[in-house]
């Protein structure tokens, strides 16, 4: 069984992929996951840390069935295989990180999530990684159950 210690890849370990609020147990049931983890970290994070030589702060990596289900997470959700991840860059404006990541990076979905018009290190990124990409970029606004296309600074 995997530890939480591992490394995912070499500045992200496996206990900042699984990372919960929510008290429950949340370790990753499959090695598919595992892999599905390893790809995030090597494919998104590790160009984002040393793109932004500052640290990422990870909000939620992995969810367990269960997990997801308390925090209210679609059914559909990409956490729970391991694809996405939701995190921010210390210091950095979110919105600046989803146009860099848009505009850089190979990725499956990327949204710029709970963004508050104005505020610039309100809300977080969320982006996952797949084996088949779509590239698929969309922005909700906190207060909003609307995602908008694009990467957007406000509702239109
Ligand atoms: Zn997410």
């Amino acid at each position: 069984m995997a530890s939480n210690t591992d490394r995912l890849s070499k500045h992200f370990t496996l206990r900042e992929m699984t990372t919960t609020s929510s008290g429950l147990l949340n370790q990753p049931a499959s090695p598919q996951v595992l892999d599905n983890l390893r790809s995030l970290c090597s494919q998104i994070l590790e160009p984002v840390r040393a793109h932004y030589e500052r640290p990422v702060i990870i909000h939620s990596g992995y969810r367990s069935p269960d997990v997801n289900k308390a925090v209210g997470g679609s059914s559909a959700s990409q956490h729970v295989k391991g694809e996405a991840v939701d995190f921010h860059v210390s210091g950095h404006s979110v919105y600046d990180l989803a146009i860099w990541i848009s505009n850089t990076l190979d990725y499956d979905q990327l949204i710029l999530e709970n963004f508050l018009p104005g505020i610039p290190t309100s809300g977080w990124v969320h982006c996952s990684f797949a084996r088949n990409n779509r590239g698929q970029d969309l922005t909700k606004f906190k207060g909003s159950k609307m995602y908008h296309p694009g990467i957007i600074l406000k509702p239109e």
